[in-house]
Order: C-alpha cells, then structure tokens, then sequence
C-alpha cells in the first residue's frame, strides 16, 4: 500500500466522529491492506512494533524537528518548528504545513532507495533500521533518515509520518475500534479477537491471523512463555465496595514495591518485565536467580518486586526505584540494595493457559509451583469485615502498604483497570476518639482489654460513635490493657466502664448515621491506628468535627 493511501484514509478517518462509521473505515482500510496489514494495523493505533516488543524507536521530539526543518527548506531551522509547534500545538499540524520535497536528489537517504511514491513497506523498513541505531553519529543517522522519508511526502503524509514517528497518531482509533474492525474485516467474533489480542499483544499478527487462518487460527493463539502480557490493574475500592459486590473477598498483602512478570523456561530463558512490558531483566538478577531455584516448569507469573533488608524484611519503595530499569552498575547496586519477588499470580504454568481460570484456580496453581512458599503472596477468603482488618493491620505491621481485595471468581483481564481488583483506599481522615469502654478477651486473650468502645467529645461530655476490635497484635493489646487498667470504672462481666483518659487515632471508610451509638453516628469499619499520647481526652475530636466530616462525605 502507498504511504499516500495510508495517510489518506487516516485524514478520513480523523474527520469522522461516529463511532461505527469509523469501524467502518478502519474495517475498509484493512480490507484493502493487502501485504502491510500486520503493519497498517498497527499504525493506525499510532504503533510502529507491536506492544510486547522491546524495540523502541527512540526518536525525540528534537530528531523529528530537526528532520522537518531540513525537509521543508533551506530557511526553515528546528527553532522554527517549535515555533509553529507552539502555535499549532500538534506536531502533524505543523509537519503539514511545510512544503517538502524541495530537497530533490536526496532521496538516497530513504531506505527505498529514492523510488517515487512512498509505501507503508518502505516507511516501516525506515523505521525499523533506526530502531537498531544506536551509538555514536545515531542522532546524525536518524535525521538524516527521516528527513529522506519527510522528503517524499505530501503535507498529508508528513502530518502522518510526523505523528507515527512520535507515537502521537490519536485518529481516534483506540483498541476496541481495531478489535471491532478486524472481526468485521475477517468475519470472526469480536470476543475471539479480544482474546488473540490480550495473549498476543500484537494487533498486526492478530489481523493477519484472522485474515488468513479465520477462527479456529485465532484460538490456536496461545500466551507464549517469553512474551509478555498487559498486567491486570487495579481501582481504588473500600472493604464495604467489595464485601457488598461479591460474597466474599480474596484479600492478600499489597506490597510496596514495582510490578514484575516473570517468564521462565527451564530449558530456554527467563525473562523480566516490568508493568509496562519493558525488559527488567538485568536489572534485576535476583528474580532470575529466584526462578532457577524456584520453578521447574514453564511458567508466567505476576507478582511484585520489592526491596528487602538483611533480615528479608520489606523496605520503603523508593529504595527499589535504584534498582528498577538500572542498565549500569549493576551488580555495585544489588550490594546496596537486595530485591526479592512476590507472586500473586499464575498465568501460565507447565503448558496451560489460566487468563480464563478464576483467581482461586490461578492462585492454587500458584502455590503448587511455589510449595515452598518462598515468594509466595498469601491469600485469605473470607466474608468477614473484622478478619479483613485484622489482615490489613498485620500487613501494616510487617511493613507493607495494606490490602489488595479481589474478586475470588474473577478471571485475569490485561490491562484492564476493572472493579475485579480493589487496591484499598488509604483513610483520608482519621478520627481521634476517646477510649469510654472495652471488653476482657476470651481464651488466649482473657488477659488483655479489647473491643475498645470509642467516644467523641461534646459538650457534656462524650457519645460512643464504634468500637474497635479487630486488627490490633497481642503485643499492642497487652500494651494497652496495661495503659487502660488502671482507669477502670466499673466492671459487669467481661465490660468494663472506663473512665476517659486514653485517646486512640482511628481510620474509617464512612461516617453513617446510625441509632446503635449514642452520638447518633457510627464510624464504618474503623481501625486503631495507634494512641495519641500527646492528647488528653479534651483534645480528642469533637461530634461536631464527626458532623462537618459527613457532610464532606457527602
Ligand atoms: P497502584 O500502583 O497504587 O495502582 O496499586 C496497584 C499495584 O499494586 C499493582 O500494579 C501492583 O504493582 C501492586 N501490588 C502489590 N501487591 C499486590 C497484590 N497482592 N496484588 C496485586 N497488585 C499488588
């Protein structure tokens, strides 16, 4: 296909507005593809190689600029460029409004080889060689280069080559538009090409898959160990979100540190990436070395790498980013700072395929593979709120970031920010509240006050607003029965009344109104955060806060 043909049907393209009219588009442009599809499919979403691909073309805005100036004339210079990039604001917009061609003779630079009309073949045969450019006079290379191909374009093609060139297409093609085209194009269901498109992560292979082999050649298309997968993410989601959407929650540990997927084959390479498929895997030696020791199969895991201390306790994130991406010097930062993964999924183990499975099936796998529970995320199921914090504090404690709930029937979806996964909101106020009462433990526990009875000051006095029970270690219990002891009132059974005098600092996810405590208002799923010595019961949070706190809620 001619370049000029590309970009005109992308001018098209770009002027509609109607979603299924430029499906319709898209479906007639790939139709008429012919050899390029496996690239035009890609252009069209602004992509020169597909997603998984290491390669990246690495050309900076100042290269391109550079390589318009010099197409569009003698007078022109960079600064130019950016003028009018200024004024424009878009960089097709300003590669169309310059005159090229003027530069006659120079067509040798193309890697064509100087023939009339420009095609999507020797556009991506440009490309792709810069892609390997690197080192000294790249930068001249490049120029030069592009400015070979700007110079056998019309405005339109420019305005076209200029935004592919920096990944900035935006025709109004997004995925769901390329997934909707080739399944018109090829006749093969649309939930088929979503799927070949999620394990593939190539739009260019799947097109030409369902062009030439249709439907059964598109279930064939499998996830393959070394080439990676969008990660499933995650929305920011309450404990009452999660246990009022499904009947129960897989809750684990949300560790702090940066998204790794592991690709290892025992008899081939393993592989690193990061959330966003970059290859991580020099930088981060002990994931491999983790997977040597650890799997014997082939498989793709999802987890997280986090840095460790001498003791294999976890380290605030930020001493991960000196690791992450570092291509030099490596082995002088593992002595500075040691990584170890977690995994929390399985995607593919020994030859199967689990994007489908549900997450107990896929986490079940997971522990098979990892029986020694060595980098293993634990994972609890439970319907009940209380266990939910008592998780969330001992995560906390061991010095990680809280909770993730997920949902435990849930399938893995890449790249998918859905409601499957909640990452727990962090509180966005705490209350302070005045200890008024709290019970003698059972069993093991007989010994230390719990279930605290929170209070909150008005002015005659204080009004119970929760209690807290849950989510405190017997270290902090026997701590605090030893503060609270001595300031008990009366006691009736296992109740004690207390007198006030300890303040306790607590996140909640909703204030409600509620006729159980006395101050008319209830604190949802609230969580002792610590005590506040420095306050006395008079500093403690007033029901009027209580009341202003709601109304922001609402
Ligand atoms: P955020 O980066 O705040 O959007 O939170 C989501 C991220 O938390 C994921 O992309 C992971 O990198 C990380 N994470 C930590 N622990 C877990 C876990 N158990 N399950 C899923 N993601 C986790």
């Amino acid at each position: 296909m001619e370049f000029s043909t590309f970009a005109d049907r992308a001018g098209k393209i770009e002027a509609e507005t109607a979603d299924l009219e430029i499906v319709d588009l898209v479906t007639d442009l790939f139709l008429d593809a012919d050899g390029d599809l496996e690239i035009v499919a890609r252009y069209v979403q602004g992509r020169v190689f597909p997603a998984w691909d290491a390669r990246k073309l690495e050309i900076g805005p100042s290269t391109c600029y550079e390589a318009i100036a010099r197409g569009a004339g003698t007078n022109v210079g960079p600064e130019d460029v950016e003028d009018r990039l200024a004024e424009l604001g878009e960089i097709g917009e300003v590669a169309a409004s310059y005159d090229f061609g003027g530069q006659q003779g120079l067509g040798a630079f193309t890697a064509g080889g100087g023939g009339t009309d420009l095609t999507i073949g020797e556009v991506q045969e440009a490309l792709s060689g810069l892609a390997s450019t690197d080192g000294s006079g790249s930068h001249d290379r490049k120029v030069d280069v592009l400015f070979g191909l700007f110079n056998r374009c019309s405005r339109e093609q420019a305005r076209y080559l200029a935004r592919l060139v920096l990944a900035e297409m935006r025709i109004g093609v997004g995925e769901g538009t390329v997934r909707d085209a080739i399944a018109a194009a090829f006749d093969v269901p649309e939930g088929e090409v979503e799927r070949a498109l999620q394990v593939s992560n190539d739009y260019g292979r799947v097109a030409v898959v369902a062009r030439e082999e249709g439907l059964e050649g598109l279930e064939a298309m499998d996830l393959e160990v070394g080439r990676p997968v969008q990660a499933m993410l995650a929305q920011a989601g309450t404990v009452t979100d999660a246990l009022e959407t499904w009947e129960e929650a897989a809750v684990e540990w949300k560790y702090d540190g940066a998204r790794v997927q592991l690709h290892h084959d025992p008899d081939g390479e393993t592989r690193v990436f990061s959330r966003n498929m970059e290859e991580v895997t020099d930088a981060l030696p002990e994931v491999g070395e983790f997977a040597e020791t650890h799997l014997e199969a082939p498989t793709i895991l999802d987890g997280e790498v986090v840095a460790v201390d001498d003791g294999g306790e976890p380290l605030p994130f930020q001493e991960v980013l000196r690791r992450f991406r570092r291509k030099h010097d490596v082995a002088k930062a593992r002595e500075d700072v040691t990584v170890a993964p977690v995994f929390f999924d399985c995607l593919h183990g020994d030859g199967e395929d689990l994007l489908e499975a549900t997450l107990t099936e896929r986490h079940a796998r997971l522990e098979d593979l990892l029986s020694g529970g060595e980098g293993l995320s634990k994972l609890w199921t439970t319907d009940d709120a209380g266990v939910i914090e008592g998780i969330d504090a001992e995560s906390l404690e061991a010095g990680h970031e809280g909770i993730m709930l997920k949902d435990p029937d849930s399938t893995y979806s890449p790249g998918r920010r859905g409601k499957r996964w909640l990452k727990r909101k962090p509180d966005v106020e705490t209350v302070d509240c005045v200890v008024t009462g709290a019970e003698w433990g059972e069993g093991r526990r007989a010994t230390f006050l719990g279930s605290f009875e929170l209070s909150v000051r008005t002015e005659d006095g204080y009004e119970t607003i929760g209690k807290v029970a849950t989510g405190i270690t017997d270290e902090k219990l026997a701590e605090l029965t030893d503060r609270l002891e001595g300031h008990v009132l009366t006691q009736e059974g296992q109740e004690v009344d207390l007198e006030p005098a300890v303040v306790f600092e607590v996140g909640y996810e909703e204030i409600q109104t509620s006729p159980t405590y006395s101050s008319g208002y209830a604190l949802r799923f609230p969580r002792f955060l610590g005590v506040r010595s420095d306050k006395d019961p008079d500093d403690a949070d007033s029901l009027r806060r209580v009341r202003s706190l709601l109304e922001v809620e609402e």
